[in-house]
């Protein structure tokens, strides 16, 4: 049975543990996928609608208002950046993830600030903050359980031939 390498789609037999192409620990990659994969898809989903929400926000504002203000700037750069890291969820799920979650606190701190208590008046607003933080959290907790599972198996190795050797 061939499958393909998880990492670098290189075709591989299920006999050789390790990818020959990028040395990957294909049973390794298999477990951590099951676990990362939706949070990375849940994340690039979230990245695409809440980047071209918050540009086309920050471009009515704009047309609204007639000024530019640090607010249009922030939630229209935000915007931008998440789109453009949508691109990278896959390869770096980790700076992807800490990043939106970085940009998301400081919109909502923002809001917090400017607003008061109305910032977190019940509502639909604040529905789809809740709902943003558990997409984000859930990424972050992925890629790092994603990263502390290949630093245990990383680290198991070399111990593990020291054993056999001594
Ligand atoms: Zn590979």
């Amino acid at each position: 049975m061939n499958l393909n390498c998880i990492k670098c789609g290189l075709a591989t037999s299920n006999e050789v543990r390790l990818c020959p192409g990028c040395g990957a620990d294909t049973e390794l990659e298999l477990e951590i996928a099951m676990f990362l994969d939706p949070a990375v898809k849940s994340l690039r989903a979230w990245l695409l609608i809440a980047g071209g929400l918050l540009i086309v926000f920050s471009g009515l504002n704009y047309e609204h208002n007639g000024i530019l203000t640090f607010y249009q700037v922030l939630l229209g750069g935000s915007g931008a950046v998440f789109v453009a890291s949508s691109l990278f969820v896959k390869r770096a799920p980790l700076p992807v993830a800490s990043v939106a979650s970085g940009l998301f606190l400081t919109i909502w701190g923002y809001q917090l600030y400017e607003l008061g208590a109305l910032a977190l008046f019940p509502g639909v607003s604040l529905l789809l903050k809740v709902f943003s933080a558990v997409i984000l959290g859930n990424a972050v907790r992925a890629a790092l359980k994603a990263r502390a599972t290949r630093a245990r198996v990383r680290d198991a190795l070399p111990k593990a031939t020291a054993t056999i050797n001594s």
